[in-house]
């Protein structure tokens, strides 16, 4: 009895998801379905003219044990997008300071194709999950996240993203929704935990809401300074920070401009502060939009904002020398490929074969104490449970 209810629980979450994720068309493992791919391949050229210098990374200083983790994700992200960064930042990129890369297993419970927000939640809770989950596990109850482990332990937490802060891959670290569209639920779980800096867009999930609750007023009341600006968030010296910076999603980068490293650095900067450590995940959210829209423009260009982030993730963590920094991605998205470039003048000729994500592994590369773990091919799930073995977390 038992075991038939848990079983048409699955069924119709499976249902559920038909339904939640009409769009994403992939449908593996069926071999009759196949998934919807442009006739031909597409090809998008871009000579990027963004250049960021990289400085040399120094990993010889006797390490201790990792009491800091940076965990970065750039969604959408597999080694043709990384290799095209590298590439256009005139052949060098921080990402080459990692020590050591291994790569992710990305598929999710219902799908060869995962999309962020199982993605995500993998990478969060170590569990796999179905499509369009958000911190829950495949009967949509809650998991408790690394996040939330980590502030219940005493050390300080972090989220920053350059979509809303409530799209999928930052949600799944802090809240518990079965569908990654509850953008206005999602919010309101930011309360209930206690969470020291989120940074990114969607404001509005928080203050122009349905239910027409403020929660810009009750993250006040619990302590926390708002900033709405880059320039106020630049001032924030201390303290917990909720930092809102557009109302729905943040612009591309030609608009954006510089937001995700100096976000980087202030949340490094108020996080470690605490003695007990601090978690943080950074997003380069629009990698995978760039993907979606078979734009190598815009894949270049969010990639090499990543890593000039990344590059100041890896200057706290050699200086510091208790950090793990992890790069890695939820999947990768347009099936991209180089099929030719200039290194000197940073022209890519980006090849795609869809607009959908795909299923291949991505690369996981990893730097400071406890970065050997990293190597070999694994489950995305696995992600969660080294990170949890190196800040000596136990899954609850
Ligand atoms: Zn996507």
């Amino acid at each position: 009895m038992k075991l038939r209810s848990s079983a048409l629980i699955v069924l119709m979450g499976m249902l559920a998801f038909q339904v939640s994720n009409a769009q994403q068309k992939f449908n593996y493992p069926g071999k009759k379905k196949q998934p919807q791919v442009k006739q031909g391949a597409v090809t998008d050229t871009f000579t990027s003219t963004n250049y960021h210098e990289v400085k040399e990374i120094s990993s010889k200083r006797k390490r201790k044990r990792a009491k800091n983790v940076i965990l970065m994700i750039a969604d959408g992200t597999g080694s043709s997008q990384f290799f095209a960064a590298i590439a256009a930042n005139r052949n060098r990129a921080y990402l080459e300071e990692m020590e050591y890369v291994g790569f992710s297993k990305t598929r999710s419970d219902d799908n060869f194709v995962t999309d962020s927000a199982a993605g995500a939640t993998a990478l969060s809770t170590g569990e796999k999950s179905y499509n369009g989950a958000i911190g829950v596990d495949t009967d949509k109850r809650p998991v408790k996240t690394v996040l939330e482990i980590a502030e219940e332990k005493g050390l300080a937490t972090g989220l920053i993203s350059t979509s809303k802060i409530t799209h999928a891959t930052p949600a799944a670290f802090i809240a518990h929704q079965p569908n990654r569209n509850n953008y206005e639920e999602i919010a309101a779980d930011f309360l209930n935990t206690d969470i020291d800096v989120f940074i990114g867009g969607g404001r509005d999930n928080f203050n122009k809401r349905k239910d027409g609750r403020d929660l810009l007023k009750n993250l006040k009341e619990n302590g926390y300074q708002l900033a709405n600006t880059l320039e106020e968030l630049e001032a924030i010296e201390t303290g917990k920070v909720a930092s809102l910076l557009s109302e729905g999603h943040m612009p591309a980068y030609g608009k954006r401009g510089e937001m995700l490293r100096p976000a980087t650095e202030k949340a490094v900067e108020l996080l470690s502060k605490n003695k007990k450590g601090f978690f943080l995940m950074v997003e380069g959210s629009q990698v995978d939009w760039g993907g979606h829209g078979n734009n190598t423009k815009m894949i270049v260009e969010e990639v090499l904002d990543f890593d000039h982030a990344l590059g100041a993730a890896l200057e706290f963590a050699a200086k510091d020398r208790n950090t793990l920094v992890v790069v890695t991605a939820d999947h990768e998205t347009g099936g991209f490929s180089l099929n030719g470039g200039d290194m000197k003048t940073g022209k890519i000729e980006g090849r795609y074969t869809t607009t959908h994500h795909t299923g291949v592994m991505v690369p996981v590369f990893a730097f400071g104490p406890g970065a050997d773990q990293f190597s070999g091919i694994y489950e995305n799930t696995e992600i969660f449970r080294k990170i949890m073995k190196s800040l000596r977390l136990k899954k609850q």
